[in-house]
């Protein structure tokens, strides 16, 4: 069995069919992150023991005739979501030794389900990042091309999928975080809506647009996690109670007569020529599928970054807080007073791009320029809300480029933290606007001899996760793209 081959669809098929059981699809995955992790680093940690037992369990259930969408199939979880007995560092050091006491109320319904648990997938440290090179465990790897990055935050969730170390993966998208490394590493990545889904146990970075979401091999795979991790939870206040719905269904019922809006004005100069080129190309087949592609504006937009770079800051500045060598996290023992300890703890805890925007946070924050920057930024999000609000008027969902470029090289960005943050220019509307987003496989480029991926993300508006899925299903049906896989 060639796990990497498969979507979970299929794998499904397989094992309900008894011709490969959870075990065998379990080892297989355990094999391949052996032979190809050292390379990747995708990985943070391998839970051998854990999985094998899971597995074994999940046959049972097999065997007892009980079925699901996810019963038997192996996953990563980006090492942001809290695993009971399990370390979970967010990448970072200052949580080097941390093992949580619960876990996420995500990880707890895939383990009701019967997925199993691998082990955890690399990140930027705290999820502040867009290619993990922020994360203090070395930079996780572009199975396209090993000399790129994988995007990120959830970059190491993204090579996983891509090189078959699992059949999919979990990660976080605040701004981006799982839009963009799908693009890098052609997969279907998708954020839910603010409130579709808990976010209990994650690892907050900025509370008011923190989602969790899958990496995945197909559309349909994504929309078949989403129906497993959706759905009101006690535990988080801001989980919406809506009927969790069967997302995998009706798929296939194409996008005729459906207005697909595009914002003309942003496919500018920082676009890649060739990438502007293919979108234009996509645009009229999807004409060809029935669908009316109607220009739109969102006067607001361009402030989306900015906006998103005090809003977020500020929030994951008090969320940072708590880690303070005191109840959790790193503690150094030798300290003369309160605040040398607090100092010792978070300065050799933290990496430079959270301490960047904990200080960051903290001036837009503090007495006197709270109205200038975070009041300010925050009437500003409400017109971005707005200028969506108005196009849905117009427009069933949007389309747009997922990132301005395909996967760049290690190291290309990393001392150029405002090119990194410009890597969200089409992410971080959606993101403050709380509206769901899928990035699929929309084509690829040649450089230096290497296939590189890029992504087309569709914006739905808020709760409208069905009409998402159905609109990159269509999309997906039109071209081959999300079949190919790396050959490294
Ligand atoms: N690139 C964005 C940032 O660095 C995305 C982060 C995220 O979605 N977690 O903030």
């Amino acid at each position: 069995m060639d796990a990497q081959m498969l979507t979970i669809a299929q794998a499904r098929q397989e094992l309900d069919k008894g011709n490969v059981s959870a075990v065998e699809l379990t080892r297989a995955c355990l094999r391949i992150i052996e032979a190809l992790d050292d390379k990747l680093n995708a990985c943070l940690l391998v839970d051998t023991e854990g999985a094998l037992a899971a597995a074994e369990k999940a046959d049972e259930r097999l065997r007892q005739g009980e079925r699901g969408a996810l019963l038997g199939i192996p996953y990563l979880a980006k090492d942001i979501l809290m695993t009971k007995g399990l370390k979970t560092t967010a990448a970072s050091k200052i949580l080097e030794n941390y093992i949580a006491p619960f876990s996420a109320t995500v990880i707890e319904r895939l383990e009701k389900a019967g997925a199993i648990l691998l082990g955890k997938a690399n990140l930027d440290e705290f999820a502040h990042g867009s290619s993990t090179e922020n994360s203090a465990y070395g930079v996780t790897k572009n199975p396209w091309d090993l000399s790129r990055v994988p995007g990120g935050s959830s970059g190491g969730s993204a090579s996983a999928v891509a090189a078959g170390l699992c059949f999919f993966a979990l990660g976080t998208d605040t701004g981006g975080s799982i839009r963009q490394p799908a693009s890098f590493c052609n997969l279907v990545g998708l954020k839910p809506s603010y409130g579709r889904v808990s976010r209990f146990g994650l690892l907050s970075m900025a509370s008011s647009t923190d989602t969790a979401g899958p990496l995945t091999r197909s559309v349909e795979d994504a929309a078949l996690v989403l129906g497993v991790i959706a759905g009101k939870d006690e535990l988080d206040a801001t989980s919406l109670n809506l009927p969790v719905e069967d997302y995998a269904k009706d798929l296939n019922q194409g996008i005729k007569g459906l207005r697909i809006g595009v914002v003309r004005s942003d496919l500018n100069d920082g676009l890649d020529k060739e990438i502007k080129e293919s979108f234009e190309k996509s645009l009229i087949s999807i004409q060809k599928e029935g669908a009316e592609i109607i220009d739109i504006e969102l006067p607001y937009s361009k402030y989306s970054v900015p906006v998103y770079y005090v809003i977020t800051p500020s929030e994951l500045s008090s969320n940072l807080a708590r880690f303070d060598g005191i109840g959790w996290g790193m503690s150094v023992e030798e300290s003369h007073n309160l605040l040398s300890f607090y100092k010792e703890n978070r300065g050799h805890g933290f990496g430079p791009e959270a301490k960047r925007r904990i200080m960051l946070g903290t001036f837009a924050l503090s007495a006197g320029y709270a109205d200038a920057y975070y009041k300010k930024a925050q009437a500003v999000r409400e017109l971005i809300k707005l200028d969506f609000e108005n196009a849905f008027k117009q427009v069933d969902v949007i389309l747009t480029p997922t990132a301005p470029h395909p996967a760049f090289k290690i190291g290309a960005q990393v001392n150029d933290p405002l090119a990194m943050y410009l890597e969200d220019i089409y992410l971080s509307g959606a993101s403050l606007a709380g509206l769901p987003a899928i990035s699929v496989p929309g084509g690829f480029v040649s450089e230096e001899g290497k296939d590189l991926p890029y992504g087309w993300q569709f914006i739905a508006p808020m709760m409208q996760e069905k009409l998402l899925l159905k609109t990159a299903a269509a999309w997906e049906k039109i071209n081959n793209y999300s079949k190919r896989r790396p050959s490294f």
